[in-house]
């Protein structure tokens, strides 16, 4: 049974966030073990609601009844969740110091990533489970029939997870944040939707601007310098944004867009309300420099996705479904009027091309290093500019093969570098919105709906925080809380 469930996890993998599967397990326990508290005895003396600020003060001094289910369920949940905001402490400390392979997280969730700030998980859960009855759900024993509706159960702790992850990460960064941005479909509208006028998203991402923040929306989108086309998916911001009285020039000029995940910067211009194109030599590091105008190099990477979409769309008998989209960045697949892919299909379409890119490069790498780099050095006439150009031709171009949600696309470059790079020692220096705005990990939040391995927003994960939601609805939700704290601070 155990081997089973170890090959089901491991090819399942790619739906699976190693560090929300680790809180998930372990909020588990109380859980299962625990039966449901009455949620009478929540109420606090006098009052005939749930008391949030009563159930903070008797957990923090501790004076949680023993013999009453509910506090014990609030407590050990509150402990599990002190406890790995000290993990995390711990792995910052040993992150800090060059030695994030030995700490007390690293051993128990491999391959866990940087944290720029610290979580307050606890609290966080105490405004969750205020909102969604966390503590007091019930015990649903894991009969065969029963499976299912455990599941389902099971899930919504795995949302829950994130909902305690995204409030500590806000709470954490409204101090110091600078530079906010955000990914367009399933982030700010529907997929494929523009960025409808009576959003609430609109109203809230203005008060970002009128905190003097940079706010930047990063996508996938790639319409190269057609700025008429990014105006018409983003009209209804734009036109919130030109008729905010609230807002000064100044704070209007700090909106930007990304597109193409990283190859198409546009600055806002408050006096036309357009989106004005920036010349990627105006902004591209160096090392970006290197690829980007590459076109020989992009072109026969983009062939061999072609190739391998069309391949796999074969393989699937999918191919009467779909129509591949070629451009000068990118190439995708998406579904002809009338049809559509399951999410199981997509996800096969990005892992197989993200493979088969991966191995190109290598390979392309491993025979340019043999058979031009250490010939030319062993000869001690060539001269160091071609040699360090067939050097350059070795590193691999950063790519995204991402599932959309109703369509797959390949994309040269990735969020990662839109947002940011963390400069570290003999790594590129690569770095766009974080770079131009001087903004460092702690000072950077991204939001997006991606962060599964097929996705597009988890590269940004080792450049700055991040905060990961489900749809439009969600981000309003985190914005209202996240505006709250920013003012919060600031009136202090
Ligand atoms: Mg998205």
């Amino acid at each position: 049974m155990s081997s089973l469930y170890r090959t089901n996890y491991h090819l399942r993998a790619h739906k699976r966030d190693a560090f929300i599967e680790f809180i998930k397990s372990l909020l588990l326990t109380p859980f299962v073990l625990h039966s449901a508290p009455k949620t009478d005895q929540l109420k606090s003396p006098g009052t005939k609601t749930l008391n949030h600020q009563f159930l903070n003060e008797v957990v923090a001094k501790g004076e949680a009844d023993l013999d009453d289910p509910v506090d014990k369920n609030v407590e050990r949940y509150s402990e599990i969740l002190g406890c790995i905001e000290d993990l995390i402490e711990d792995h910052m400390i040993h992150d800090n110091s060059g030695m994030r392979d030995i700490s007390r997280l690293t051993q128990l969730v491999p391959g866990v990533g940087k944290f720029f700030t610290g979580l307050p998980l606890k609290e966080s859960f105490l405004d969750c489970n205020l909102k969604r009855s966390i503590a007091s759900r019930t015990l649903v024993p894991p009969s065969f029939n029963d499976v299912k509706i455990l599941v389902n159960l099971v899930n919504k702790i795995k949302i829950q997870v994130r909902h305690i992850l995204n409030f500590a990460q806000v709470k954490a960064i409204a101090p110091t944040l600078k530079l906010i941005t955000f990914d367009g479909d399933m982030t700010l509208y529907a997929d494929g939707k523009d960025f409808a006028r009576d959003s609430v998203l609109v109203a809230l991402m203005i008060q970002l601007l009128a905190f003097d923040l940079y706010v930047a929306i990063v996508t996938a989108a790639g319409y190269g310098n057609d700025n008429v086309k990014y105006e018409k998916r983003l009209n209804g911001l734009l036109e919130g944004i030109q008729s905010s009285s609230a807002l000064t020039l100044e704070q209007k000029k700090r909106f930007y867009v990304m597109g193409g995940e990283c190859n198409f910067l546009y600055s806002y211009n408050p006096v036309t309300s357009n989106l004005v194109y920036i010349p990627e030599e105006l902004y591209q590091p160096a090392s970006m420099k290197l690829w980007s105008q590459d076109k020989k190099r992009i072109d026969t990477l983009l062939n061999v996705a072609h190739g391998c979409l069309i391949e796999n769309c074969e393989r699937m008998s999918i191919t009467e479904k779909t129509q591949i989209i070629r451009k000068d960045k990118a190439v995708g697949v998406i579904c002809k009027p009338g049809f559509e892919l399951s999410r199981e299909q997509l996800d096969e379409l990005a892992l197989a091309t993200q493979k088969r890119l991966n191995n190109f490069q290598h390979v392309q790498r491993v025979r340019l290093v043999y058979d031009v780099v250490l010939p030319k050095k062993r000869k001690a006439e060539e001269n160091e500019i071609s040699q360090l150009s067939a050097q350059n031709r070795c590193e691999p171009i950063p790519f995204c093969a991402f599932n959309g949600g109703s369509d797959v696309w390949v994309d040269v470059g990735n969020k990662l570098i839109g947002v940011g790079y963390q400069k570290q020692q003999n790594k590129l220096d690569v770095s766009v919105l974080m770079e131009k705005f001087q903004a460092v990990g702690n000072q950077t939040l991204h939001v997006g709906d991606q962060f599964l391995s097929t996705g597009n927003d988890i590269s940004t994960r080792s450049a700055c925080c991040t905060s990961w939601i489900v749809g439009p609805e969600e981000t309003a939700e985190l914005l209202t809380e996240l505006t709250q704290k920013i003012e919060d601070y600031r009136n202090i």
